[in-house]
């Protein structure tokens, strides 16, 4: 199976007054094309580093120092991709949005409150196909609408065309505001973009969604708030989905909900692959179908979900699933004995050792490296070397 994105060794710092704090120490792992990916693990583990050293977005004073991230949107194709950290800013610029898509927890602070549901999904909708739509309008798409002698013989044509090759966002923007033939058609392509939005909220399960589009953030709910982030998330046609926690401020129905809408989206092809951050095993089982297990800014084990759950083979992944209450569980839940490590001086050799019941002399000196203990399960610990 070809992978989408293929991360190897990443290493985060953050240069901090206390110290640097190693938040990421040579993480690898890969997303299968068509496949949903957990990372999972304890707050403060290292997942969100990681999905924001992807998307490059790490903030200061973070720094990305080490390691590749392969991202190959075409799963035919049977290459590499391309590197993202060799990219540049404006390279970045064009994916983060448009190829990958993100949503994060909070659906209030992804949402303009002054702008429409519709304005917003539709806004999403026109800057990812800026491109297309900026050929059009220099007369390069030889088969649609050929707008270019018109706009060309414009005295703004020159300033903008210059504009439109270094900053296509801000092209866009002045064109309308300075092109006054051009707003009937900016008015056209804003009516097929909302008409997108409707389309959009409907696959989503949002009632009534011809109304909804011209309703504020306000006036919906928190489950409803994070289906419309997803909406504006898909309006890019994305080809994979970044879920930072996504679930994980809503309450355990509309969680459900918004799980089963990602699964459903995924069955329909809506969207391709997705790789899921959480700390909550129970929507990694219901969701993903690969997971990995990260502790202190280390990946402990890779592997199917199914695998990983039935046959665990790290000390911590047993004692994360030990610590999940059960049904018909009696007695005291089991915890793990000991705290998480400060990343600034985290102990050497593995991060787990402090907190371990079969630890050796070695896991105390050597960082033990990922090995394969079956088809597609690895595990990084010495109990396997
Ligand atoms: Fe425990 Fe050693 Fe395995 Fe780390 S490497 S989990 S300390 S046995």
């Amino acid at each position: 199976m070809t992978h989408i994105l293929d991360i190897k060794d990443l290493v985060t710092n953050f240069y901090t007054y206390e110290g640097v704090v190693k938040a990421l120490n040579k993480v690898s792992f890969h997303v299968n094309h068509g496949s949903t990916f957990g990372l999972v693990g304890e707050s403060g583990c290292g997942k969100s580093v990681t999905v924001r050293s992807i998307m490059q977005i790490v903030q200061s004073p973070g720094v990305i120092e080490g390691g590749e991230i392969h991202f190959s949107p075409d799963s035919d194709n049977g290459e590499t991709g391309i590197d993202l950290l060799k990219q540049t800013e404006r390279f970045m610029q064009d994916l983060r949005g448009n190829k990958i898509s993100m949503i994060f927890q909070e659906p209030n602070a992804a949402l303009n409150p002054i702008m429409t549901i519709g304005e917003q999904i539709a806004e999403s909708y026109v800057f990812h196909r800026k491109n297309q739509i900026i050929e059009k309008i220099l007369g390069l798409d030889r088969t649609g609408e050929n707008l270019f002698p018109k706009v060309s013989a414009n005295p703004l044509f020159l300033p903008l065309y210059h504009l439109a090759l270094h900053r296509p966002d801000a092209f866009l923007l002045e064109l309308i505001k300075k092109v006054p033939f051009l707003r009937n058609w900016d008015r056209a392509v804003l009516h097929t973009a909302i008409e997108k939005s409707v389309e959009l909220l409907a696959t989503l399960g949002i009632p009534n969604p011809d109304k909804i589009v011209h309703q504020y953030p306000h006036n919906l709910s928190g489950g409803m708030k994070q289906r419309v982030v997803i909406a504006i998330a898909l309006a890019s046609e994305p080809v994979l989905l970044i879920a930072d926690e996504a679930t994980s401020n809503l309450d355990v129905t509309v969680q459900a909900q918004i799980l089963d809408l990602l699964k459903d989206l995924k069955k329909k092809n809506i969207i391709s692959s997705i790789l899921l951050i959480t700390h909550d095993l129970g929507v990694v089982n219901e969701t993903c179908d690969r997971v990995g297990v990260m502790y202190a800014g280390n990946l402990c084990e890779v592997g199917k979900v199914t695998d990983l759950f039935e046959n665990p083979k790290h000390p911590y992944t047993k004692a994360l699933l030990d610590s999940v209450p059960k049904i018909r569980q009696i007695g005291d839940l089991k915890s793990i004995a000991g705290n998480v490590p400060n990343l600034v001086n985290p102990p050497l050799g593995c991060r787990f050792h402090p907190r371990c019941g079969h630890a050796m002399a070695k896991c105390k000196e050597v960082f033990p490296e990922m090995t394969i203990v079956d088809d597609d399960h690895e595990v990084a610990c010495y109990l396997y070397h």
